[in-house]
């Protein structure tokens, strides 16, 4: 089957481009700024069994949010010359010392621009997705951002001003919960494995309080 040959080569590619870190042993106290921005242990996870990538890279909607980006840089690689690359910057959390890397989708020494596909309209950005623009413009220097959501029917941009700061990176470092919001784990591929999943923990809770109870 043709889909087979094709799904093989986008995953190879892919996991080439922006994955091969995974596969290259630990890199302790580095973590790269879609990683801050989720749940810890789903990072844990993903860290110890690579592999599992491949899963976030073959559902239909991925392919297509793939196929976007790469389209993205090569018609805007003029633009970007010079500035698509990874940056990094390091913070310092009581005495430890961390490494934020990120690499924008655009960024053409005064801009970054964040894309998004979606198949549903969007009312609000996702509060992820904003935290995402302002840590590359943290990491860049640059002082706009705009998350553009490309759904079927509409493109929606919206601008963004405030990059984040220093303080705002420790915290979310010394704050990393699992996860990061509820709404993660019912997507998320470690759930039937994963001992913070909420639902468990929910059904552990209640099967307390049902035992004091009694
Ligand atoms: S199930 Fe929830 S808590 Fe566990 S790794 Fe996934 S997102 Fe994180």
């Amino acid at each position: 089957m043709i889909t087979h040959e094709l799904l093989s080569k986008l995953a190879r590619y892919y996991i080439d481009k922006y994955f091969s870190w995974l596969f290259q042993g630990p890199r302790e106290n580095q973590f790269a700024v879609y990683e801050v921005l989720e749940c810890r242990s789903k990072v844990m996870f993903t860290r110890s069994l690579p592999y599992t990538i491949v899963n976030t890279i073959i559902s239909p909607s991925s392919i297509i949010g793939m196929l976007l980006h790469e389209g993205f840089g090569v018609v805007f690689s003029e633009e970007c010359a010079g500035y698509c690359k990874i940056y990094s910057k390091e913070v310092e959390v009581d005495g430890v010392r961390y490494i934020i890397n990120g690499w924008p989708d655009y960024y053409d020494g005064r801009k970054i621009i964040e894309l998004k596909y979606t198949g549903h309209p969007v009312k609000e950005p996702e509060h992820k997705h904003v935290q995402q623009v302002r840590m590359y413009m943290w990491l860049t220097d640059a002082k706009i951002g705009y998350l553009l959501y490309i759904t079927p029917r509409k493109v929606y941009e919206f601008e963004i001003t405030d990059p984040m700061t220093d303080t705002e990176v420790v915290e979310l470092l010394r704050n990393w919960t699992s996860p990061r919001d509820p709404s993660e784990c019912s997507q998320c591929m470690f759930r039937s494995v994963c001992p913070y999943c909420v639902d468990k923990v929910e059904k552990r809770e209640q099967a307390t309080q049902d035992r004091e109870s009694r």
